[in-house]
């Protein structure tokens, strides 16, 4: 394995009163501990809602802002603990009339409106099995998750039902309720078969005694991004909470007096895990944000809502790394004191422009829908190595392994060997299922460990460091070829915004590695340039790595959790079926 290019190691933040001794803490954790801060419900059990709501509102941070809805009419609300806690239970209240309980699916497609939380708590609160789903998905994409996971209540706004749901409706079978949330006043004719759900909020009760659902219950439904191939449905179950208030603590460095802002899709798993559980956890104010990404929005928010926890992901990065530091200067943050990343690889470069242009550096971590919560990750309390995921979490353990024939694994002890990654079966947040696929599951484990499907190396440090995804991976010439690495050198040049490489088969060497590049606004494309930028990266990283093509592209495919789907850049290379593209970003 051929060293990373970037040694710069940047020092360690002064240490969070979170995380004094990091090492320790990782050797003497126990989940016991956070279970005993946690309250558990006053008859028994667990429910996420109680823990991220009631349980405060009943305390010292009743009054405290739960939520500040920012609207894209620039209209601003705060709803408070208390509030949240009331709301959500006349929510409750209106599901339990409408009969929906214990197990039950509900699928939530609206965006960041106060209704989405209140029908993800809500739903925590009865006892059933809730799904956000992405808002700009289409009918399509709407209707097989739905009838996948047996829908039986569906909220969505009154606009996306006309134009997307009414549709498919009848394909719904299972779907007994539609809830519609009216997008100015109170609806005054509801389609057929949909309730008005102001109305209902109207009626119902400000009590209600929540579920007394336990660990093992399952509380929500997330499908994958589906950036490797078809979304797979995973179930996670309420003990989850305990990995959300572990990580909002430790990852995330959250504290009751932060503004936080997560600008993940609800319809991601992120958005809901770190843009709903952790921070209410935590008893933090999140910033709700209903706009679209435009970076000088972006940055005004930062500024003047003065945030100082900020949770994003690379592809936003590079969009205000491509807007110019010119934008940034023109705005102050001084509260931000943590920002962190996830979803995609963070490359060494914008890992330094967060520290050049916001005057911090951003923490990588690495977690995937079926883990639930923040795996690995940089923290406050150790030295960042830019280009790295950082170090496995407390309660968290990792290793690289390589499987065998026979559907064993081997643990790869010796630093720095690339293999797969995987985790030591048992934190509370794994998944529960993929849904209807109970052989791909138990196809996840072997010998005690969840196998991730993405290859990395572990350090001599004990950081971890992202090669690609197994399906990803380029094998050229004997040598084995992580994308990252060649994106992240290609990245390095001042031109390039972003980029994408792929593995195109080759008869001599098995595979050639094809970069596609998106260039820095008001950079033109040119055959000098492309010239220039296969020197660059042949000097980086070597004749048999560097790429032997390179195309620019004006935008490069994102799923619409903002990872790059290389696989659909080489099916177009091919020429081969582009395969699902259910959550592919329109207009890449
Ligand atoms: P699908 O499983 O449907 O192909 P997906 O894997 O992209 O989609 P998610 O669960 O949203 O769906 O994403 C998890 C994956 O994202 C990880 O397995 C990893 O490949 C990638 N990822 C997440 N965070 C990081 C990170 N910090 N560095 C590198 N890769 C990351
Ligand atoms: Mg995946």
């Amino acid at each position: 394995m051929r060293p990373t290019y970037i040694d710069k190691t940047l020092a360690a933040l002064p240490v969070s009163p979170n995380l004094v001794e990091r090492e320790a803490l990782c050797r003497t954790f126990s989940w016991e501990g956070p279970r005993r801060e946690l309250a558990g419900l006053p008859g028994g059990g667990i429910n996420i809602a109680h823990e991220a709501v009631d349980r405060h509102a009943l305390g010292v941070w009743r009054d405290q802002i739960a939520l500040r809805l920012l609207a894209v009419d620039g209209t601003c609300r705060d709803i408070s603990y208390a509030q949240l806690s009331q709301l959500s239970n006349r929510f409750a209240n209106v599901l339990t009339r409408l009969g929906i309980g214990r197990g039950d699916r509900l699928f939530v497609l609206c965006g960041r409106r106060l209704e989405l939380y209140l029908a993800v708590l809500g739903g925590f609160k009865v006892g059933a099995v809730v799904s956000p789903l992405f808002s700009a998905f289409g009918p399509e994409p709407i209707a097989t998750r739905v009838k996948l996971g047996e829908g039986a209540l569906l909220v969505t706004t009154e606009s996306l039902y006309r134009r997307k749901v009414a549709g498919v409706r009848s394909e719904m079978t299972s779907l007994r309720h539609v809830l519609l949330v009216g997008e100015g006043d109170a609806l005054v004719n509801p389609p057929q078969g949909t309730f008005d759900l102001a109305s209902l909020m109207a009626e119902a009760s400000d009590e209600f005694a929540i579920v007394p659902t336990q660990v093992d219950d399952p509380a929500l439904l997330h499908f994958t991004s589906g950036t490797t191939g078809t979304p797979k449905g995973a179930l996670h179950v309420h003990g989850a909470v305990l990995t959300h208030y572990v990580t909002g603590k430790y990852a995330l460095d959250l504290h009751p007096q932060d503004i936080y802002w997560c600008t993940a899709d609800p319809g991601w798993v992120t958005g809901t895990s770190y843009g709903i559980i952790a921070p209410l956890l935590h008893g933090v104010t999140s910033i709700i944000d209903e706009a679209e990404f435009d970076a000088e929005h972006w940055y005004r928010i930062l500024q003047d809502e003065r945030v100082s926890v900020w949770y994003t992901a690379p592809t936003a990065i590079r969009m205000l790394m491509k807007a110019g530091p010119e934008l940034a200067h023109q705005f102050r943050f001084p509260d931000l004191r943590f920002i962190a990343s996830v979803g995609e690889p963070l490359n060494p470069e914008t890992v330094w422009w967060g520290v050049d242009v916001l005057g911090l550096p951003i923490h990588d971590n690495w977690w995937q829908t079926e883990t639930g919560g923040i795996m690995i990750a940089n923290t406050v309390a150790m030295p960042i190595k830019p280009g790295s995921m950082g170090k496995p979490l407390p309660g968290v353990e990792a290793c690289i392994v390589r499987r065998l024939a026979d559907g064993s694994v081997d643990v790869l002890h010796e630093p720095d060997t690339i293999g797969e990654l995987a985790l030591k079966k048992g934190w509370p947040s794994m998944f529960c299922a993929y849904l209807g696929q109970d052989e791909r599951y138990r196809k996840c484990f072997s010998d005690g460990l969840y196998l991730t499907g993405d290859l990395a190396r572990c350090d001599a440090d004990g950081y971890y460091w992202f090669v690609g995804r197994a399906d990803d991976v380029i094998k050229s010439a004997g040598h084995l070829i992580g994308p990252f690495e060649v994106e992240n050198a290609l990245m390095e040049h001042p031109a390039v915004a972003e980029a994408a490489v792929i593995g195109k088969p080759d008869e001599m060497v098995g595979e050639v590695v094809k970069a596609f590049v998106l260039l820095k606004r008001g950079i033109e494309a040119s055959e000098a340039l492309r010239a220039e930028l296969l020197g660059h990266a042949r000097k980086r990283l070597g004749a048999a790595v560097a790429p032997k093509e390179i195309v620019f592209l004006p935008s490069l495919p994102h799923t619409r959790s903002g990872k790059i789907m290389r696989r659909l850049l080489k099916a177009r290379e091919l020429g081969l079926p582009e395969g699902d593209l259910s959550t592919l970003e329109e207009g890449t």
